[in-house]
């Protein structure tokens, strides 16, 4: 495994296991203990996930040390506020089993986030959790928050793959320390993923898959990724990314493909915020990320 140091110094493995849409506590458990198994040591929940607990009882059952692991969370925006973060905090870390948190995520630029975060520096100034981030904040967002507070967030995940690949946001977040980390490398397999002609030859001729040619492209482009997968031989070909290299043409060639725009989540689109809101209140009639 290959890591990426952020701000303060913590390692992270660049690649790591999402587990979004693994709702089912049961399979997610399995899940979470077939990718340790399978040598993944990186782990990516979230309250709104709802498998917290699923993924503690997967670690506490693994018997790999503690401090082999790095477990990331995220607070959503019905946690939000310097109270309520804190006390968010530790709902989480007993669902997780855990004493510490790796990593502590404000999930969405939505609500009392500037209260969120400080209450995340509180909790970070105190050794609860090795390193603060956001997700989903544009570049234009960090630059604010990094001028209002001491800690600048180690890690901004991001939607980013070749179909969104965000690299003038990229080059602010790097500038300022912020360690971009991409969420949803697939896209889901959304727009042909899978399929697309340019990532299938460059699939063939390093004789690997598109999913291991898309992992592959973001973390050489300093990117850490969290694949998410229910099958095992997924699980082990999403991990296989370090014995081969993208050429500068084959680079090239899928910076190509960008099409500039979100293709799952907008957190500026009015529409897209009232959907999670409107999620956090009807869990069961919506969607979210
Ligand atoms: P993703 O990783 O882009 O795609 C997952 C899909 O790809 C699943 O349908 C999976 O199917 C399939 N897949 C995985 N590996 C494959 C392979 N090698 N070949 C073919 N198909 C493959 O999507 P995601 O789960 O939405 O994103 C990954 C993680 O990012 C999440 O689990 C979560 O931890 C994080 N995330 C964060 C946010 C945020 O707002 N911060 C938003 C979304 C996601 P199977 O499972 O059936 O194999």
């Amino acid at each position: 495994m290959e890591y990426i140091t952020l701000n303060n110094g913590v390692q992270m493995p660049k690649v790591g296991f999402g587990v979004f849409q693994v709702d089912d506590l049961a399979a997610c458990e399995k899940a979470v203990a077939e990718a340790i198994d399978v040598g993944y040591r990186h782990i990516d929940t979230a309250v709104s996930y709802r498998n917290e607990e699923a993924v503690g009882a997967a670690i506490a059952k693994s018997g790999v040390p503690r401090d082999e692991l790095f477990v990331t969370t995220k607070a959503y925006i019905h946690q939000m506020g310097y109270e309520k973060t804190l006390a968010a905090f530790d709902e989480s870390l007993e669902k997780l089993g855990l004493d510490y948190l790796d990593l502590y995520l404000v999930h969405m630029p939505f609500g009392d986030y500037y209260g969120a975060w400080r209450a995340m520096e509180e909790l970070y100034c105190a050794g609860r959790v090795r390193a603060i981030g956001v997700s989903n904040f544009g570049a234009d967002r960090i630059v604010d928050l990094a001028r209002n507070f001491e800690v600048v967030p180690a890690v901004d995940q991001l939607e980013l793959h070749p179909f969104y690949q965000r690299e003038d946001e990229i080059s602010v977040l790097s500038g300022l320390g912020v360690a971009p980390e991409c969420w949803a490398p697939f896209a889901e397999g959304l727009n042909g993923m899978f399929d697309n002609p340019v990532l299938a030859a460059i699939a063939s001729a390093h004789s690997v898959s598109v999913a291991q040619v898309v992992l592959r492209w973001n973390v050489q482009r300093g990117v850490p990724v969290i694949p998410k997968s229910v099958h095992r031989e997924r699980m082990e070909q999403n991990l296989d990314v370090f014995g081969f290299e993208l050429t500068a043409d084959e680079m090239a060639a899928i910076a190509a493909l960008d099409l500039g725009r979100p293709q799952m989540f907008d957190p500026r689109d009015p529409a897209e915020v009232a959907r999670v809101y409107d999620y956090m209140e009807n869990p069961v009639l919506t969607t979210l990320q």
